[in-house]
């Protein structure tokens, strides 16, 4: 049984049962643990997947989406989750780092050329934010981006570090320091880079977490696209900052946190079940009340986790100001999440190790979630000075 954080809209329970079939039926475990230890996701079944239209979601329909629905997004990936991150990640390149921000910050010939794509699920992007010495401090990025002598090209030389999906994305969504002397975040671009340039070499980084496909380092050797690539266009040259640090990033909270809360969730349906099957000194152990008040307080930190998402969800989707509350619910849910799936995990015993199940899967997944998509500290960083508490 699933309890409701609010009155759904009625769209968007008919696509959750959708979904919930379609997961059931092409994602069953065999397969999703051989996807985890090839680090792969099928291609096939996600074409099938976005050939219901999905990736529109976030796309406006005169270019080719579904009309902007941020509840109905977020609701897909909670429920692409819970078969962990092997169709919810693919999802998200299309959708979100494609859809999302392109609907948000390109340009006119940008949101022509690829939204359309985007909202099938046929194009895909990447992010190519991080690198070796730049996690949280995004803003101090040392990947070096030039104009060309004649101005029509942008070229690139650095290193981005944890690009996951470059291997299969269309595009990297580059950020890039474009102006040496420039005062931090005024020296910033935004930088749209196909994956098939020349002077892109990637290497693979062996990792535990989210293993849906490889995330690598990406070295840019004297990477040249043109400047029409710049997102937003020429002109939002050294303005990348105001592009990634505005609703972007509210959108982007929200997403990571539906990530985290379709996984606690998974975990809890697989522990609930369990907790009624083994039975040890003569009952199933849910009957033992440790074991009892254990599930019941992780379903109730489940249940926060749900009305924080989906309140955060609303508020962008009215684009109402949001920044606190999508990065309370990134806290919340994230911290959150990550004690709900080790509660979980107990309950499983020593099953709660071994790949039977999915819930070892689930721990490597959801350890990262407070770190990912700005980590727990940051959001705490945020609330305090948005809320404008002293330093
Ligand atoms: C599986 C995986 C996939 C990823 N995919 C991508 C991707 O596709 N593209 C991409 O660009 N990046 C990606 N990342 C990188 C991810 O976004 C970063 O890990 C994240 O931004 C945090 O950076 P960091 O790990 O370097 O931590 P750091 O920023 O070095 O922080 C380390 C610790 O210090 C704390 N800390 C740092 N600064 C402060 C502060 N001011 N106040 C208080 N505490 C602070 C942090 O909270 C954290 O606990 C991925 C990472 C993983 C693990």
């Amino acid at each position: 049984m699933t309890l409701n954080a609010f009155d759904e809209p009625e769209h968007i329970t008919m696509l959750r049962a959708t979904l919930r079939r379609f997961v059931e039926d092409k994602a069953p475990r065999e397969k999703r643990r051989i996807w985890d230890k090839t680090h792969s996701f099928p291609k096939d079944v996600f074409k099938e997947l976005t050939d219901l239209g999905i990736c529109g979601l976030t796309i406006p329909e005169e270019f080719g989406g579904l009309g902007v629905d941020l509840v109905a997004a977020v609701a897909v990936i909670e429920e692409l989750s819970r078969a962990g991150a092997f169709l919810a990640g693919p999802f998200i390149h299309s959708a979100f780092y494609g859809g999302a921000n392109i609907s948000e910050n390109g340009s006119l010939a940008q949101k022509q050329k690829l939204l359309p794509g985007l909202a099938k699920g046929e194009t895909a992007f990447c992010y190519g934010l991080s690198e070796p010495d730049v996690g949280g401090d995004l803003a101090s990025v040392k990947t070096r981006a030039r104009l060309s002598e004649d101005g029509s090209e942008v070229i690139i030389n650095g290193l981005k570090r944890w690009c996951t999906g470059a291997d299969f994305a269309d595009y990297i969504y580059c950020l890039v320091n474009s102006d040496s002397d420039g005062k931090k975040y005024r020296n910033l671009s935004l930088v749209l880079v196909p994956t098939s340039t020349p002077g892109l070499t990637l290497h693979p980084i062996e990792h535990s977490n989210l293993r849906y496909t490889l995330s690598s380092d990406v070295y840019f050797d004297d990477v040249r696209v043109p400047v029409e690539n710049i997102v937003g266009g020429p002109e939002m040259w050294n303005k990348g900052w105001g592009m990634l640090a505005g609703r972007t990033l509210d959108v982007e909270k929200i997403e990571i946190s539906a990530v985290a809360f379709g996984v606690a969730q998974a975990a809890m349906e697989e522990a609930w079940q369990y907790s009624q099957e083994r039975e040890q000194f003569g009952k199933p152990i849910c009957a033992h009340q440790s074991v009892r008040h254990a599930l019941v307080d992780a379903r109730t930190k489940l249940q926060a986790c749900r009305h924080m998402l989906y309140h955060a969800a609303s508020l962008a989707q009215e684009n109402r100001p949001c920044a606190v509350e999508t990065s309370m619910a990134k806290l919340f849910i994230g911290e959150n999440a990550v004690e709900i799936v080790l509660t979980c995990q107990r309950v499983l015993g020593a099953y709660g190790m071994t790949d039977a199940y999915d819930m070892e899967r689930h721990v490597r997944d959801i350890l990262g979630m407070p770190i990912v998509g700005g980590s727990s500290n940051m959001q705490r960083n945020n609330i305090a000075s948005r809320m404008g508490l002293p330093e």
